[in-house]
């Protein structure tokens, strides 16, 4: 065994399953994970010491790769100076400000520790400012593990075809009307039959957790009209896209507002922080203004709110988020060359710097089931033998890839050469 394995071994006798994150165990490719030592820049180091350039970047966050300098000489400046106080700081009313700056839709708001969280406070505070209590989310999206919003939710639930999760009440799940994503018809359809009791829609922009499926054209607008003409809240959860759809998230990019925006991940540069940001309005029936309770002992943590303004920083340097565009547009089209010289039918989405790779014939990955219906044993064979050449994926063919600014050409041609071999065994 290698000592990467022992360690495993030994997590499994203390932690379920070995892991604090389902997906992390990998039960959708099989096989043990690395046990993970360190990161710098694109790269991480397991405790064999073998090198991987990474494309989880702790499924999302590490904009700007691991360890930057800059972030981690902030964070210690940090550190020195107190880790939490329950108290208004500086750095939040910087980092909030930040997020206004970048974010279009954004007037007022709310920072939490995670996106589970930000999703669980906009979807209250929907339901608060509405008087109503139904939600609608779309099939294969997913907002964390809200209770109410653990239905039909993608990446893990969907890897292991758990419809939802037992320990939700049906009436809690009740409360959540699913429809697919990309279908605008269907949409319709729900506020048709219960448009005066929804309290708002819940949409990943971006689908980014059934790998990476864009928005089809009107399907964005045609909520934003649905929730217009029924006073129910538009809530984009950008806890994935923000930062990296567009700098701006996916509503800079497909100029359509929403009401509310969940935000997480890049926000915290690797510290775990989420943000509810939105119209002042519905902000506004927030505690302690409004009526609607929300709390947090740890909420605003100054050393989190440090990685991420430095993250925002460096990512909002000229040029910086454009060469990480396009270090992933030359990425997709040399996987794209090299599996087609094997002989393997591969269909790659893009979008800003996430990324999702399909074993398939088909045209266009637009939905649910197109991810589904993809050579999901081929994904586990390039998985494993993209693995053993130094290149980390995520260990699900419905998780979303992603690059930093610290993918550089080395990084993206050492990728290149691992995938020629590996296209040519599986
Ligand atoms: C990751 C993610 C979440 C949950 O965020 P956590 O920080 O893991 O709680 C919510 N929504 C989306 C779209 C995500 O990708």
């Amino acid at each position: 065994m290698t000592r990467s394995e022992q360690l495993f071994e030994e997590a499994k006798t203390h932690l379920v399953g070995g892991v604090n994150s389902a997906v992390r165990a990998y039960t959708g490719v099989g096989g043990t994970p690395p046990v993970i030592r360190e990161g710098h820049g694109a790269w991480i180091r397991d405790e064999d010491g073998r090198d991987y350039v990474d494309y989880v970047l702790s499924y999302g966050p590490l904009a700007v790769g691991h360890a930057h300098p800059q972030v981690v000489s902030a964070i210690q400046d940090s550190v020195a100076r107190g880790t939490s106080f329950g108290a208004p700081t500086e750095l939040e009313t910087r980092l909030a400000a930040t997020l206004k700056d970048i974010v279009p839709s954004v007037e007022m708001v709310r920072l939490v520790n995670s996106g589970t969280e930000a999703c669980m406070t906009a979807v209250r505070l929907a339901r608060g400012y509405t008087g109503r209590d139904l939600i609608l989310k779309f099939r294969g999206n997913y907002h964390g593990h809200v209770d109410s919003l653990l239905v039909q939710a993608g990446s893990g639930v969907a890897t292991q075809g758990i419809p939802g999760s037992p320990g939700v009440p049906a009436g809690m799940a009740a409360t959540t009307l699913s429809a697919p994503f990309n279908d605008l018809a269907a949409a319709q359809q729900v506020f048709a039959d219960y448009g005066d009791r929804l309290a708002g829609v819940i949409v990943e922009p971006v689908a980014g957790n059934m790998s990476c499926v864009p928005p089809v054209t009107g399907f964005l607008e045609g909520l934003r009209e649905l929730c217009d003409s029924h006073d129910a809240v538009l809530i984009f959860d950008e806890v994935m896209t923000g930062f990296r759809v567009s700098l701006g998230g996916a509503q800079a990019h497909y100029g359509v507002t929403p009401d509310l925006t969940c935000l997480g991940k890049v926000i915290g540069g690797g510290m775990p922080v989420g943000a509810v940001g939105g119209r002042k309005a519905v902000m506004d029936y927030l505690s302690p203004v409004g009526p609607v309770y929300q709390a947090g002992t740890l909420s605003g943590n100054p050393v989190a709110m440090t990685a991420g303004l430095t993250t925002l920083a460096l990512l909002r340097e000229p040029g910086a988020y454009d060469a990480a565009v396009s270090a992933t547009q030359r990425l997709l089209a040399g996987l794209e060359e090299r599996a087609a010289a094997a002989g393997i039918p591969l269909a790659t989405n893009q979008a800003g710097t996430m990324m999702g790779l399909f074993f398939t014939d088909a045209a266009a990955v637009s939905g649910f089931d197109d991810v589904a219906a993809s050579d999901t044993e081929r994904f586990k064979r390039f998985f494993h033998g993209m693995l053993a050449e130094g290149v980390y994926l995520a260990p699900s063919p419905f998780e979303a890839g992603f690059v930093s600014t610290a993918h550089d050409e080395a990084a993206i041609n050492h990728t290149l050469d691992a995938a020629e071999r590996v296209f040519a065994r599986i």
